[in-house]
């Protein structure tokens, strides 16, 4: 482990080593609580570097990467840059590095799905907006989906991304939109208005569009039967 002798630039605790950063610093502490449903406790009764080597085991050791380097990155912007990102800032970041990171180690179909949730009590009442997005890399026949989840004020109030398999662009649009929806019932969501940049699907999910013989029929059946629950 090494040592440094300043204090913590974040919370002035006198010694600000790797545990502290990583571990100990209260910023750090609730960074990592957001992932708390995926990634590994923050185990303090053993060693940072016995810890280390248990994260990089974990079946989400993508993800606990991605928060670890985002501490990193938020650290030293603090420290030396003097300015002070807001945590929905650094939860964006490091949701669309590890989607980004799984579409391109993924070679396989896989599904992996990671979400984050935030502290603030308001998410089930009122209105909440949600956006969605997917992608689709043609080279490696990958997809990926993002849904947020934003409060009547603005707030960001939770985000889900996953990798999704082979498929189409327009089915990524389509798979983003399902997991932005399941993900609101999961939080008991009651008012909901949904934005996709996607037209042909806006266009396919009007209840007068017959998508009796569509190809995607299924998937707009599922969407429809979740829309209607809000
Ligand atoms: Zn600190």
């Amino acid at each position: 482990m090494q040592r440094a002798n300043a204090s913590c630039t974040r919370c002035d605790a006198d010694l600000e080593d790797v545990d502290h950063i990583f571990r100990q610093c209260p910023d750090s502490r609730s960074l990592w609580l957001h992932f708390r449903r995926s990634l590994p406790s923050l185990d303090n009764h053993i060693s940072f570097d016995a810890w280390f080597l248990g994260l990089l085991r974990h079946r989400e050791c993508t993800l606990g990467v991605a928060v670890l380097w985002w501490m990193w990155r938020w650290r030293n912007h603090r420290a030396f840059d003097g300015n002070h990102w807001t945590l929905n800032q650094i939860l964006r970041n490091i949701l669309r590095d590890v989607a980004l990171w799984k579409k391109v180690m993924l070679h396989q179909p896989a599904h992996h799905s990671i979400s984050a949730t935030s502290s603030t009590p308001s998410i089930t009442t009122g209105t909440v907006r949600l956006t969605t997005d997917g992608s689709w890399d043609p080279l490696l026949n990958q997809m990926g989906c993002a849904a947020v989840l934003w409060a009547g004020n603005g707030d960001w109030q939770s985000a889900i991304s996953t990798s999704a398999g082979p498929g189409s662009a327009f089915l990524a649009e389509i798979a983003a939109l399902e997991l932005g929806l399941k993900h609101a019932l999961d939080l008991r969501i009651s008012i909901l208005e949904c934005y996709s940049d996607c037209l042909h699907m806006v266009t396919m999910l009007q209840s007068g569009s017959d998508t009796s013989t569509y190809w995607a029929r299924d998937n707009i059946t599922r969407i429809r039967s979740m829309m209607a629950r809000f």
